[in-house]
């Protein structure tokens, strides 16, 4: 009796979390993933509300590709924070958890390089537990672990060295 009431919401809820994607710049090829609207709809809406095309470039599916320097490690390990403790307190979808975290992340620097795609990444290995939060034994900052490229885990504050 309801199923076309119930088939119409999940459709407006797939639409409203795409508009909450394509605010926030996010890669296509994730919204289409999140969402399974087509890809063409979601490139033209992308154009007609950023005023350019969205990136066609592949997106770097590890967060070890994101952590170059101090600096973007650092970034990426705030976001990592702030995905953790909005995880440790919402009952929500893990997109829904993203777009949260990443909000947060933009408050606290909003001059932060981290994009909402590189965020997505960050919070789908954490899910996976492919990296993972510690604090640091000098300083007791949050250190990501299994995060930089070179494999070596060092602290972004103090920059001791990670002991297991
Ligand atoms: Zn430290």
């Amino acid at each position: 009796m309801f199923l076309g009431w119930l088939i119409m919401l999940e459709i407006y809820h797939q639409y409203s979390l795409a508009i909450e994607l394509l605010n926030r710049r996010a890669r296509v090829s994730i919204i289409h993933r999140e969402t399974g609207i087509p890809k063409e709809l979601l490139r033209k809406t992308y154009n007609e509300l950023h005023g350019c095309s969205p990136s066609r470039g592949a997106v770097k599916y590890s967060t070890q590709g994101l952590t170059r320097n101090n600096k973007s490690y650092k970034e990426v390990t705030l976001f990592a924070v702030c995905f953790a403790k909005v995880d440790s307190i919402s009952q929500e979808s893990c997109i829904k958890k993203i777009i949260q975290a990443f909000d947060i992340y933009k408050q606290i620097i909003p001059t932060g390089q981290l994009s909402f795609s590189a965020a997505w990444v960050i919070a789908k290995d954490i899910a996976l537990r492919a990296i993972e939060l510690r604090p640091c034994n000098h300083c007791g900052a949050p250190v990501l672990l299994n995060a930089r490229e070179n494999g070596i885990d060092r602290c972004g504050v103090c920059r001791t060295k990670f002991n297991q």
